[in-house]
């Protein structure tokens, strides 16, 4: 007997304005194998695991067939691309539709890497084994250490090379979302300069993604201070973890405020505001330290699309925009220092904190610190030695601390337990995320990846086992780089 795959499909976003997407037809792969699923998630989506491995299905997960009830489409999107305008779209990923679980909610199941589409212009529209995997287990960590992201169900192989640098092998990627609703989605409709196709986006996004936004006032300010609000939470987030996006473009920003679209993405090792990992960011536009800031920017941008919506005067709809705006820093600013109080273990508030924290830092990057180990270890009776714990700078800033610690009612214990539910012990750290590729890609050997993947489920955890996905890399020269 046949186990239904449980696919429950509605296409809400095939029924707007059609200048907002295409219909496309699959490009089938010669030999779909499957490579990863993501069990729990599929569980989660009303899926069943079972039938997802078997051939039919992992011909769909492979953009082969289409899956019952879904309706692919591309999305059509614009974006500012490293500061430059451009008209872009889904390229090398189509949306199957959107599945709604048995909870009922309503997630949107891509395939990332099927082929080509009305808006490739060049590319070949495939995607590597490699980065599709990358982007797994980055999004896959991310999610287990509580941030806003897109999820992976499943990578499939293609049995197809993809030529880049070199010949690779072809995957594709099965990306759920909250949707893909990006910045670059409202500037495509913006720069259409139809502004009831703008209209007809921003209700669907409001009732999709904001049903509580209260249509009393001008409900598009509201929208856009309400994105305003996810952005300057889920940036807070970002730089609480030491995670670089890479590729902040407005096209790379989801309207969801989850994180979207894991390219050259990597976590910062030692602490320096300046870390850029990404091969293509010569001038440093998305390093670490400029996230917030270029936060703010794409939300400007965002914020441009929709004056026409805003005040059917332009002046006034500026206005609106400005104030909106002027919001976010101070918005991101709360949420990183009530963050980094979490992770000093300081519950309540005192003015000097910002300062205690800045001086830490400070001490981190003067010392080459660590960034997750050296928060993880602040909490622990045992350190390892390093330059920053053995200097006297150091002493006297923790001397500041514990008396600090001592002006809270809260006991030692409540503090240890507030750090370490707050300080990751493992994140994806380079060298081993690199490892598992290696291993996947080079030997076909998956196992390497799943046990990193077991081990990033609960990154709060630190048993010893676990203690060489804790280490940084080995000093090694060269910088490490990351490519889309
Ligand atoms: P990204 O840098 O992945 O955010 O992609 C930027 C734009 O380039 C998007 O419109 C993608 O769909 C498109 N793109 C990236 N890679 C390919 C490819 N191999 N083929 C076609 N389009 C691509
Ligand atoms: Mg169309
Ligand atoms: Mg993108």
């Amino acid at each position: 007997v046949m186990i239904d795959t449980g696919w429950n499909f509605d296409n809400s976003y095939a029924r707007l304005p059609e200048a907002l997407f295409s219909k496309v037809s699959l490009n089938p792969v010669a030999l779909p194998r499957l490579a990863v699923l993501n069990e729990s998630l599929a569980d989660s989506l009303g899926l069943n695991v079972e039938a997802l491995r078997s051939k039919d299905a992992i011909a769909e997960l492979a953009g082969n067939r289409v899956p019952d009830g879904a309706s692919p489409i591309a999305q059509a999107y614009a974006g500012h691309q490293f500061g430059h305008f451009t008209m872009l779209g889904d390229g090398r990923a189509i949306l199957l539709g959107e599945q709604i679980t048995p909870r009922g909610d309503r997630v949107d199941i891509q395939l990332k890497g099927s082929g080509r589409t009305p808006y490739s212009r060049r590319g070949d529209g495939r995607a590597a084994l490699g980065p599709m995997l990358r982007e797994y287990i980055i999004s896959e960590a991310m999610h287990a250490l509580g941030i806003e992201t897109t999820r992976s169900l499943a990578v499939v192989t293609t049995g197809e090379p993809v030529y880049r640098e070199t010949e690779l092998p072809g995957a594709v990627l099965t990306r759920t979302a909250a949707s893909h609703i990006r910045v670059g989605t409202f500037q495509y409709a913006a720069a259409r300069g139809d502004v009831e196709v703008l209209r007809a986006l921003a209700d669907y996004t409001l009732q999709r993604h904001f049903p509580d936004v209260d249509g009393g006032e001008n409900r598009y300010a509201a929208f856009l201070r309400e994105v305003i609000k996810r952005q300057a939470s889920l940036i807070a987030k970002w730089q609480l973890v030491g995670f670089i996006h890479g590729v902040m473009n407005t096209d790379n920003m989801a309207i969801s405020g989850e994180t979207i679209d894991y390219g050259p993405c990597a976590f910062m090792d030692v602490y320096d505001p300046e870390t850029v990992f990404s091969s293509i960011d010569t001038y440093g536009r998305y390093a670490y330290g400029n996230q917030p800031t270029i936060a703010a920017w794409n939300l400007a941008r965002f914020a441009e699309s929709l004056l026409p919506l805003l005040h059917t005067d332009t002046d006034q709809a500026i206005q609106l925009a400005e104030t909106e705006i002027a919001e976010f820093q101070q918005l991101y600013r709360g949420h990183w220092l009530s963050g980094m109080r979490r992770k000093l273990g300081l519950v309540n508030e005192e003015s000097e904190d910002a300062a205690l924290i800045e001086d830490l830092l400070g001490l981190m990057h003067k010392y080459e610190a660590d960034y997750t180990n050296t928060f993880r270890a602040l909490a622990s009776e045992e350190r390892e030695a390093s330059s920053l714990f053995e200097a006297e700078p150091f002493a006297e800033w923790e001397t500041k601390w514990r008396a600090r610690l001592d002006r809270q009612p809260e006991s030692k214990d409540a503090s240890r337990e507030l750090m370490n539910s707050s300080n990751p012990a493992v994140i994806p750290r380079n060298h081993r995320v690199e490892e598992a590729l290696d291993a996947a890609v080079n030997d076909h050997d998956f196992t390497v990846m799943e046990r990193l993947l077991d081990v990033l489920a609960k990154p709060y955890e630190a048993s010893p086992d676990r203690s060489v996905y804790c280490a940084p890399p080995r000093p090694s020269g060269r910088p490490y780089r990351t490519y889309c």
